[in-house]
């Protein structure tokens, strides 16, 4: 009988091309007819509930009865002529994917359909079902969702889905936007009180997003054929291809056709939901490829990402596909991550953190700049706890992957500037003086959008006119991350301004005030800077000279989130109180544990059942030819080495799997959920799991191909 990764191989022979079509060859003709956009309100709405609406999503007041009543009309009627049945609320749990429950528009005691304004505002899903971090367990809370109208409400396969927020009775957030949308807030204030000290008329401050999504693409049939990816969403065991990366020939190759026909159905799908994707490309690994949309309002692009994840999924279903969002699935082969270009927009539509051939703006995206740069520096330990998950430690830290060391990359023109604004720290300006030439700030060119001057390597980059987070996770949902860099630059922003408040208390001149802080910035956050190759060994020792942290494990970072100076940080800005804060760190243990846990019992089913027993049968036939070329009076001594080898690594398998069942065992009975976490990172993960690999990996190159259970890397990673 054919094996299950022969079938599998049968089956991808035979896949045939599956092309879509878009419903107009220009995009606008289709960009988000499935959201019930702004221009679509306009139409079906009064004026005067378009403005009341308009005044919610703009100012986050709330809506009154009556408003939402009609506005639940008006989405009814529209969603009904587009053929929905369905409408849910669509929220953001802690469990990392997206949660929603249908209820149908029918109501069959009326006989006719039906959504009232209530259901559109509030919805109950039983809260008992999502993790909560002790918050219900504490406080008996049941959990509601509420309608987040700075979100668009968006048709998803036949239901109208509605962006909410969820929390609990007692006001807790019990999900990833509610943090998210309190942190805009937050941001907005402090960045709108430094605008304010070089424009009046800023009144608004907004961050904004771009996220690049990395991501694997493989046959669906062999896919099925790993229980580990199926499982665990990552390959337990594999042995590396004999081409892997090193030709770079896949990233600069063209897209396979496959991928393209699947890549062209889903970005239509994503268009006409209103996200703006706009790139595609392959990626450095075989299989591995890229997707971006256009930036947006952080909130906006948060939610963009969430369901563009779920659209790829459900797209690549149809080309018999599967996406691998998992931020390492295959050992020895560059992980996936999401890289988050952020940046803060002004209501007078500047962008802070571009450059300016304007002296005196320039002054401004300094402030903003060195603001950031030192907020990073300040709270880097959180900045790594908020990307901490156990599939993204696999990237990060590991032993094969950049270090989890938080630094800027700024490149050489910005090092240039700031360094002579420090160098330059005692030059004393004088009144009258053109304080921008004496310091250097006036010459910053325009656009520092200069390709030679990338770094790939570092984990936060200035790339000409934003930041960008690449460190996170490939299947995090950015809301935590970009939570914790809104809040960290909230509060140095706030601190900034008071600082130069206190230096024009002096009676220093303005720009003199503002110059003279950043410099004590600039200095006080040096050592979070590196420019050179972030992956490389020098680079850990550095960092470790410096006194910067290098937490390589998801339950160390953690253990961020019992300080108080960053219980204080969140209280302090009103993003999330202590229980909520507690209630995460619990969450993300939870989570982590799971997830090790999932795969080390998946590499002990694997191990037990299907190596090991292949690995006899081959060892058995090895044993019969050993024996057979005895008896022909011939030299066996190159089988009998095979067969020692075979049965040393299957020895190894089989104490090193007991054992490491028998340390989950005990950990199973730990109390101290960090004390289980950690002792799952290194009782179990580190004990065993890269000896067990080893060993399988080892027999992949034994056994003989014919009869090897798992489909191997060559197999899954080539696709055409
Ligand atoms: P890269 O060379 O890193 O791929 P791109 O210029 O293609 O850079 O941009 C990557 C992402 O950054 C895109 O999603 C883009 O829309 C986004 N982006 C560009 N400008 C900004 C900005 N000011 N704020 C946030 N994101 C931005
Ligand atoms: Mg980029």
């Amino acid at each position: 009988m054919a094996t299950l990764r022969q079938q599998a191989l049968s089956m991808v022979q035979g896949r045939k091309r599956i092309t879509a079509t878009p419903p107009s060859h220009k995009i606008s003709d289709y960009f988000g007819v499935n959201t019930f956009s702004t221009a679509q309100m306009k139409e079906s709405l009064a004026p005067s509930v378009f403005k009341k609406v308009m005044e919610a999503t703009n100012k986050g007041s709330k809506i009154d009865p009556s408003t939402a009543e009609e506005v639940a009309s008006a989405i009814k009627t529209w969603a009904l002529s587009k053929g929905v049945t369905h409408y849910t609320h669509w929220f953001q749990p802690l469990t990392g994917s997206t949660a929603e429950k249908h209820d149908s528009f029918f109501d069959a005691l009326a006989g006719l359909e039906k959504f009232k304004g209530s259901a559109l505002v509030q919805q109950e899903p039983d809260a008992s079902s999502f993790p909560n971090g002790g918050i219900r367990s504490t406080f008996e809370a049941r959990g509601y969702t509420a309608w987040d109208p700075t979100s668009p409400i968006f048709i998803f396969e036949n239901t109208l889905c509605i962006p909410t927020i969820f929390v609990s009775y007692t006001g807790e957030a019990l999900d990833y936007k509610t943090p998210l949308l309190r942190s805009i807030d937050a941001v907005n204030e402090a960045a709108v009180q430094i605008c304010q000290m070089f424009d009046r008329n800023v009144r608004k401050v907004q961050p904004s997003l771009g996220v690049e999504q990395e991501y694997f693409v493989i046959d669906k049939a062999l896919y099925s054929a790993r229980p580990d990816l199926v499982m665990a969403g990552r390959t337990v065991y594999g042995h590396n291809p004999a081409r892997g990366q090193q030709l770079d020939d896949h990233y600069f190759g063209s897209i396979p056709t496959r991928v393209k026909d699947f890549m062209v159905e889903f970005e239509i799908e994503a268009l006409k939901l209103g996200i703006p994707v706009s790139t595609r490309h392959n990626e450095v690994a075989p299989g591995q490829f890229e997707v971006a949309p256009l930036f947006e309002e952080i909130n906006k692009a948060t939610d963009h990402n969430q369901l563009l994840m779920d659209v790829m999924e459900k797209v690549a279903e149809k080309h018999d596909l599967k996406v691998l969002l998992h931020e390492k699935p295959f050992a020895g082969l560059n992980g996936s991550g999401k890289h988050n270009n952020w940046s803060l927009i002004t209501d007078t539509g500047v962008n802070l953190f571009q450059p300016s051939n304007s002296a005196r703006e320039n002054l401004q995206f300094l402030t903003f700049f060195v603001g950031t740069i030192k907020a990073v520096h300040d709270h880097a330990d959180l900045l790594r706890a908020s990307i901490a998950s156990a599939g993204n430690d696999y990237r990060l830290g590991a032993n094969e992957a950049p270090p989890a060391i938080i630094s800027t990359f700024l490149g050489a023109t910005l090092t240039d500037v700031l360094d002579e604004l420090e160098k330059n720290g005692n030059i004393k300006i004088e009144k009258g003086d053109n304080m921008y030439m004496k310091l250097g700030i006036s010459k910053i060119p325009e656009i520092i959008l200069d390709n030679t001057d990338r770094n790939r390597t570092s984990p936060f980059a200035f790339t000409g006119n934003k930041f960008e987070f690449r460190a996170v996770g490939s299947q995090a949902n950015v809301a935590g991350p970009m939570t914790a860099l809104n809040v960290i630059v909230a509060d140095t922003l706030k601190t900034m301004a008071a600082d130069i408040e206190k230096e024009l208390a002096k009676g220093k001149e303005k720009k003199i005030a503002i110059v003279d802080v950043l410099r004590k910035y600039i200095k006080e956050s040096k050592k979070v800077r590196f420019e050179g190759d972030g992956y490389s060994e020098e680079w850990a020792a550095e960092a470790k000279k410096r006194g910067l942290s290098n937490l390589k494990s998801t339950p160390e970072a953690l253990d961020v989130y019992k300080e108080k100076s960053v219980k204080e940080l969140f209280e302090r800005h009103g993003v999330m109180n202590e229980i909520e804060l507690h209630a995460r760190h619990e969450i993300m243990l939870e989570n982590f544990i799971m997830k090790v846990q999932i795969e080390s019992r998946v590499m002990g089913d694997l191990g037990l059942n299907h190596i090991i027993p292949t690995a006899i049968l081959y060892q058995n036939k090895l044993i019969q030819n050993a024996n057979g070329l005895k008896g022909l009076g011939l030299d066996n001594s190159a089988a009998v080495e095979t067969i020692k080898e075979v049965s040393k690594h299957i020895e190894s398998l089989k104490t090193n799997i007991t054992a490491m069942t028998e340390a989950r065992k005990k950990l199973n009975s730990e109390d101290d959920i960090v004390k289980k976490a950690k002792g799952y990172q290194s009782k179990v993960k580190e004990g065993y799991f890269e000896k067990i690999r080893y060993a399988v990996d080892k027999l992949e190159l034994l056994v003989d191909d014919e009869s090897w259970p798992l489909v191997k890397y060559r197999e899954m990673l080539f696709i055409r």
